[in-house]
């Protein structure tokens, strides 16, 4: 008797637990992003409406991520699928392509005209992925995600235009933050040398000469040659801090602060940046709009004191 009120006493409680669960299902929209970046833009536009899985987490570099079976499990089973683009998820082009023509899959930078996107020679004709520092441009795919969750879930319409509207005059103001910000330094300081060329966008937005030590992608490891010219350059023109950043290995940044030194010039770290991926939850850089703060305070600060 009392072994079948257990029994009993589960399964109601499993039934109770279930439910709003189902409830919740029927109402939230499950979308798979790809990057940390891309999921928050999700997340801004979706709101309470979607429920957003990010495949790769914290200083993760999505040039070399690979998906594994439980990524691809997981990117079946949402309904619909948002990546960045543009090659950024080099080695997962294969697995979106395939999954095509299972779930819907949308590249957030086909929001962007591609006229306005760079296109570096050394980068094998293709366009440069790191559109997210141009905040300008950014914005621009806003809309873009926002027309795409409009058609699948026209219900929750309203809603997303309205988060997509509020969140662009966000951006806005965070262009502007950017730009303030600049201004602090000299037009002669305004020289930006990080681990792998990311930040051409933020350069060309903002002003801001940009050397990466590493190319677009970092598939290809900084060779003596990279280390040795960049030496040179920062020696020569007395750059006071080069920074790390927290998707790529710092052990190439700290060679070329060893180069430089060797050349009787001291350049320090002067701080670590976020690239291609947000911080950890919690972390001053856990949201898109305060990693691109938390950067340009970084590199202000450390540009504007020494040598
Ligand atoms: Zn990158």
């Amino acid at each position: 008797m009392k072994r079948w009120l257990v029994v009993f006493l589960v399964l109601l409680l499993s039934s109770c637990s279930d439910k709003p669960n189902m409830e919740r299902q029927a109402k939230t929209l499950n979308v798979l992003a790809t990057t940390s970046i891309v999921g928050d833009l999700v997340k801004s536009v979706g709101g309470e409406a979607v429920n957003v899985t990010v495949l790769m987490g914290a200083g993760v570099d999505p040039h070399l991520y690979k998906a594994s079976a439980g990524d691809i499990n997981r990117m079946y089973e949402a309904s619909l699928i948002f990546y960045s683009g543009l090659h950024l998820e080099g080695k997962m082009a294969d697995v979106l392509e395939k999954l095509s023509s299972r779930v819907k899959t949308y590249a957030v930078t086909d929001g962007i005209d591609k006229k306005v996107l760079l296109r570096p020679a050394e980068f094998e004709g293709n366009y440069d992925p790191h559109v997210w520092f141009d905040v300008k441009l950014w914005a621009g795919t806003v809309e873009y995600v926002s027309n795409v969750l409009c058609e699948i879930d026209p219900v929750n319409a309203t809603l997303y235009k309205k988060n997509a509207t509020l969140y662009v005059e966000r951006l806005n103001t965070l262009d502007e933050y950017v730009k303030t910000k600049t201004k602090e330094l000299p037009t002669e300081r305004r020289v930006l040398i990080t681990a792998h060329d990311a930040f051409n966008y933020f350069g060309k937005a903002y002003g801001y000469e940009v050397k990466g030590l590493q190319g677009i992608s970092t598939v290809a490891e900084a060779g003596t040659a990279d280390v040795q010219g960049l030496a040179d350059f920062i020696t020569e023109r007395k750059i006071p801090a080069i920074f790390v950043e927290t998707s790529v290995p710092t052990r190439f940044v700290e060679a070329l602060q060893e180069a430089v030194k060797a050349r009787g010039f001291g350049v320090k770290i002067g701080g670590s940046l976020y690239s291609d991926a947000l911080g950890t939850p919690g972390s001053t850089a856990d949201t898109y709009e305060t990693m691109i703060r938390h950067n340009i305070d970084t590199i202000v600060k450390a540009l504007s004191h020494g040598n």
